[in-house]
C-alpha cells in the first residue's frame, strides 16, 4: 500500500526570513504549517560562509530594525545574544543601529526556525491543484498536500514555478509582478594574510566610484578570528561580469580593493547572487496570485530591498492568509500558549 501523502494547513517555500516570520506567524495562529527550502541551511540571502578559521557574512552584512515590529521580532535575540551591535558609535539620527548576527548571520535565521517544522535542502519542483488543496512535489520525489501556500522565493523564481506548474498569474496582476527586478551581486570572500587596513573603528567601507559597492573586515565585525573581507561588486560590475571567468573577476575586485586590504590575499572563493536585492519592487507588501485553493507571493521583492522589508512581507502574507480563511481547512485551531 502507498504511504500516505503528508497534509498540513500551510506550506510555505523558502525558510528565508520573510518565510520563517510567516511560518512563525501562521503556527501562532494555530495552524499546521511546514517550511522547505532547497538550501543546506537556515536563512537564504542571511548567508554566512567557512573558509577554515574565516567566517563570513557573504549576503546580508547587518539588519537594522527602523519599524516597531521587526524591533520587536530582534529584541530578544538582542536579549539572548543572536545579535550583538556592530558599532555603536555608527548610529544617529540619520542611520539606525546595525545589527550583526552571532556568531554570524545566518544563526539569526536558525534562531527564527526554532519550533518551526523546517525541512531543509528541499527543492520544491512542482506545484498542482488537486480539489480544494495544493499538491507540492519536491525534486527528491515527495508530494505534500496543503490547504494554503507562500511562495517566498525572489520573485522570478516564484513565477517560473507557477508558470511551469501551469498555474497563470491573473492577467491584471501579470505587469506589475513581472517589472520586479533584481541587482546582481558578485562577492568575494578572501581570506588575508594579515589585518587589513579598513578603518578599525567601523570595519567597512562603501566606495563612491570603481567596481566595489561595500567591503567588511569580518575580524572587526567580530564575527572571524582570521582576518577575512567580504567584498561585494556594484550591480554593473556584477552584471557586466555574470557570466565571464568568476575567479578572474574576484582577482579584478581584489586588485580594487588592495589600498583598503594592504595585505596579501591567502585565498579566495567568489560567490554570485543571482537576486541579490530587488531594485525594482512591488508595491504591496504580498499578493495573493489564487483564492481558491488560497496562494500568496512574499519575499522583498514586495516592499524593499532589506532584511526587515522581507520579514514584513511574510507578516503580510500571513495576514492576507488567515483573513481569508473561510471554509473549515483554513480556520485555525487554538492558539499556541506564550
Ligand atoms: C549581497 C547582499 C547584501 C545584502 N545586504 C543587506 C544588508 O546589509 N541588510 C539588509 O537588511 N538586507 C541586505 N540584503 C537583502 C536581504 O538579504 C534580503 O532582503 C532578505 O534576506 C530576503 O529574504 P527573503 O526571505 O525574501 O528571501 P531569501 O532570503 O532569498 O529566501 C528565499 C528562500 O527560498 C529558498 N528557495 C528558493 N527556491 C526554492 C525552491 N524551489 N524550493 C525550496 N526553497 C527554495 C532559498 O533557498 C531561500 O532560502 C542583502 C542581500 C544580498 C544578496
Amino acid at each position: 500500500m502507498d504511504a500516505p501523502i503528508p497534509t498540513t494547513d500551510v506550506l510555505v517555500v523558502g525558510a528565508g526570513i520573510s518565510g520563517l516570520v510567516a511560518a512563525a506567524e501562521l503556527q501562532h495562529a494555530g495552524l499546521r504549517v511546514l517550511v522547505l527550502d532547497k538550501g543546506r541551511g537556515f536563512g537564504g540571502r542571511l548567508a554566512s560562509r567557512r573558509i577554515g578559521d574565516a567566517a563570513f557574512d557573504h549576503g546580508a552584512q547587518f539588519l537594522t530594525a527602523e519599524g516597531p515590529r521587526f524591533a520587536a521580532l530582534l529584541e530578544p535575540l538582542i536579549r539572548d545574544g543572536t545579535l550583538v551591535s556592530w558599532k555603536d558609535s555608527e548610529a544617529g539620527p540619520n542611520r539606525p543601529l546595525r545589527w550583526r548576527g552571532e556568531p554570524s548571520m545566518s544563526a539569526v535565521a536558525k534562531r527564527l526556525a526554532l519550533g518551526l517544522d523546517v525541512r531543509l535542502e528541499t527543492s520544491v519542483s512542482g506545484l498542482r491543484r488537486a480539489g480544494e488543496r495544493w499538491c507540492v512535489e519536491t525534486a527528491t520525489g515527495g508530494t505534500f498536500t496543503t490547504d494554503a501556500v507562500v511562495l517566498t522565493q525572489p520573485l522570478p523564481q516564484s513565477l517560473e514555478l507557477l508558470r511551469s506548474a501551469g498555474c497563470d498569474v491573473p492577467t491584471g496582476l501579470r505587469p506589475q509582478l513581472e517589472a520586479v527586478d533584481y541587482d546582481r551581486c558578485i562577492a568575494v570572500l578572501a581570506v588575508l594574510e594579515g589585518p587589513s587596513q579598513l578603518p578599525s573603528d567601523v570595519g567597512a567601507v562603501t566606495p563612491t566610484e570603481g567596481p566595489i559597492a561595500w567591503i567588511a573586515d569580518n575580524r572587526t565585525k567580530g564575527i572571524s578570528r582570521t582576518p577575512a573581507v567580504t567584498i561585494h561588486a556594484t550591480p554593473g560590475f556584477s552584471l557586466k561580469h555574470w557570466d565571464a571567468d568568476r575567479v578572474e573577476a574576484g582577482r579584478s575586485l581584489l586588485d580594487a580593493a588592495a589600498p583598503w586590504l594592504g595585505v596579501g590575499v591567502r585565498e579566495f572563493q567568489v560567490h554570485g547572487w543571482r537576486f541579490s536585492r530587488p531594485r525594482i519592487w512591488h508595491p504591496e507588501p504580498c499578493v495573493r496570485v489564487s483564492d481558491a485553493p488560497p496562494l500568496i507571493l512574499a519575499g522583498d521583492a514586495f516592499g524593499g530591498p532589506r532584511a526587515e522589508d522581507a520579514a514584513y512581507s511574510g507578516w503580510a502574507a500571513a495576514a492576507k492568509l488567515l483573513q481569508g480563511r473561510t471554509g473549515r481547512h483554513m480556520a485555525p485551531g487554538p492558539t499556541r500558549p506564550d
